[in-house]
């Protein structure tokens, strides 16, 4: 199968390079140059340009925005072509880089979710007590059990929530990983022993596990076990899966802890308001130049060579996935043989298949067919744990999902901008279909998205009929547009082997790489996937503290 990542394999020692003759650029050197315009390379940009440096980032693609843009994938009907959903994008983000002025505006959804099933029964959620009072309908013992569910969330994910914007302690660090450790620390004395207990099962059990003995009805653990299994390929009842529940709780949308939105004009609203703010700092952003090599000199990162171009700085932050950072960017002797070694069983794969359709109408589902609220949901199709356990055995023994757990979200309900008067879109995001299917999936694309188009239509008849462009992309498909291995939406799996302090990985957590003067800003480092502009943030804030010592060339 091609890939992607065109150089595993073949990298030059960092001395054979000079014989490349690479064109000597007249360009001042920078202070920190980026390698990736991602939201996450886009945030660390600003944050470094508005201390004062001079910063220039180089983006492989035509457009800013790595995984968050919008694009036109039919005539006159544009989306979100990858992420499609707004929550995790951290406040003190928004405000610093005054997206709001730069033309970001995000709307709630007017119910959060609507979870069909083949019959007459349903399940709604959503702000001023809908969940409550829809988990009633189904089941009084059920609606008391949510109240103690939500409670025992709040205080962990309230407690995570402030590492979001830290880098976690690094082991075998110094003073400040001391210290950091103590926050730590100190956070988990502030839980009551229930709380902590409470904390341990999220880290190490499966979502299953923690909802089977809260709930006793089926659609409702499918309600909240849904966030278990987005981008992880793995079954609710995997331990580890309640974590990945959790990180998707992180956020908000327009002020609503734990909403998720839209942004009118699909995700690269984001990036474009981030591409403004950053311009406005006198950041250079340099389209079409995927970024061959990191120059490294004198035993430290030194620029970049892009299109044979070398861009040189005193520091580079790469936000770029650690994959393609230590098996394609550096050169081979450049980096201790241990840490490729670790980094080439670096965990990367979500088995997800992503589909934009244009509708000439609205979906009908048989368990509420007429238009309403619920079709600005998050509208989930699996309507059980056992469902989602099957649909992930099912996918391992291939080619993928017999029957797929699909996320649909029509954003045209809430924003007219996106299609023709009348007419819809839709993004449909399904799990699971691994990266590796017999045949490849250039042969097999359509086939897999007949098969997801198909199967929405049994819950929404008619579907089918009203789909009148569609773009497919499946894992290896995300991988070539966005550079993203094996299609990995998180830039590496979230399991407890890759989180927090192993991030990407142990020592190396503080956004410092182990070679001097290099760093890592995208999602493979804490706090890890999603729109969130946590990994620039927090990158941009070791860079800011190490500044002095890389202008002495330390
Ligand atoms: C299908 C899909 C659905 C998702 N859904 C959601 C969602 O609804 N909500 C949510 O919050 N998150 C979602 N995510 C996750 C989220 O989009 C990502 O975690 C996030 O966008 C990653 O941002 P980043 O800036 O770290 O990296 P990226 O967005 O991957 O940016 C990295 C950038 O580096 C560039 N690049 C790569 N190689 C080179 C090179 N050699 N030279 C120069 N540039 C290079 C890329 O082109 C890209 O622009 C989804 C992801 C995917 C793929």
């Amino acid at each position: 199968m091609k890939r992607f990542l065109p150089k595993s394999g073949k990298r030059r020692a960092a001395g054979a390079r000079a014989a490349l003759g690479y064109r000597a650029a007249m360009r001042e050197p920078s202070d920190v140059l980026i390698i990736g315009a991602g939201h996450n390379g886009l945030a660390c940009a600003y944050y470094l340009a508005r201390a004062g440096l001079k910063v220039t980032v180089l983006e492989r693609r035509h457009l800013v925005g790595g995984a968050a843009v919008t694009e036109e994938f039919a005539p006159g009907f544009r989306n979100s072509t990858a992420s499609y959903t707004v929550s995790l994008l951290n406040p003190k983000v928004i405000a610093d880089m005054d997206l709001h002025r730069h033309g970001l505006k995000v709307v709630l959804r007017k119910v959060d979710n609507f979870l069909p099933t083949l019959g007459p029964e349903h399940l709604l959620a959503g702000r001023g007590g809908l969940t409550r009072r829809e988990i009633a309908r189904h089941s009084a013992r059920d609606a008391e059990a949510y109240d103690g569910y939500a409670r025992s969330l709040e205080a962990v994910v309230a407690m995570l929530r402030q590492w979001i914007l830290r880098a976690p302690p690094n082991a075998g660090g110094g003073l400040a990983d001391v210290l950091a450790a103590l926050r730590l620390g100190a956070g988990v004395r502030g839980l009551d022993a229930e709380q902590r207990r409470d904390l341990l099962d999220y880290f190490t059990k499966s979502a299953g596990d923690i909802l089977d003995r809260w709930f006793e009805t089926d659609i409702v653990k499918a309600l909240f076990g849904f966030d278990a299994v987005v981008g992880n390929y793995a079954s609710p009842y995997t331990p580890g899966s309640a974590y990945v529940l959790l990180h998707h709780l992180f956020g908000e949308a327009a002020g609503v802890p734990g909403a998720w939105g839209h942004a009118i004009g699909g995700m690269g609203a984001i990036t474009q308001a981030m591409a403004k703010a950053c311009r406005e700092q006198g950041v250079e952003i340099v389209l079409d130049s995927p970024v061959d090599e990191i120059l490294v000199e004198r035993g430290r990162a030194a620029g970049a060579v892009a299109g044979g171009t070398a861009y040189r700085a005193r520091a580079v932050a790469a936000n770029v996935n650690p994959r393609t950072l230590f098996a394609d960017l550096l050169p081979a002797d450049s980096i201790p043989a241990e840490v490729s070694r670790r980094m080439a069983g670096w965990s990367a794969e979500s088995a997800t298949f992503r589909m934009n359709v244009a509708l000439s109408g609205l979906p009908r589902f048989t368990s509420l067919p007429e238009p309403g609220d619920h079709l600005t949901a998050g509208i989930i199709i699996g309507p059980s744990l056992g469902y989602m356990d099957r649909a992930y055995c099912s996918a391992r023994t291939g080619p993928w999902s017999a029957e797929p757990i699909v996320e649909m979200l029509i954003p045209s309900t809430l924003d007219d901008s996106l299609a023709p008067p009348g007419a819809h879109v839709a993004s449909l995001f399904c799990q699971h279909f691994p990266y590796e299917v017999e045949g490849g999936w250039d042969a097999r694309v359509d086939e897999a998205a007949d098969h997801i188009i198909a199967h929405v239509d049994r819950y929404a008849p008619g579907f089918k009929a009203s789909v009148v462009g569609r773009l497919a992309l499946s894992p290896w498909h995300l991988e070539q547009r966005f550079g993203i291995p094996r299609g990995d939406i998180f830039h590496g799996k979230m399991g407890l082997d890759q989180l927090f302090s192993a991030r990407p990985m142990l020592g190396h957590a503080d956004y410092r790489m182990p070679l001097p003067g290099l760093y890592l800003c995208g999602s493979g480092a804490h706090p890890g996937g999603g729109v969130t502009g946590a990994p620039g943030h927090n990158a941009a804030q070791a860079i800011l503290k190490d500044r002095r010592k890389w202008r002495r060339g330390a």
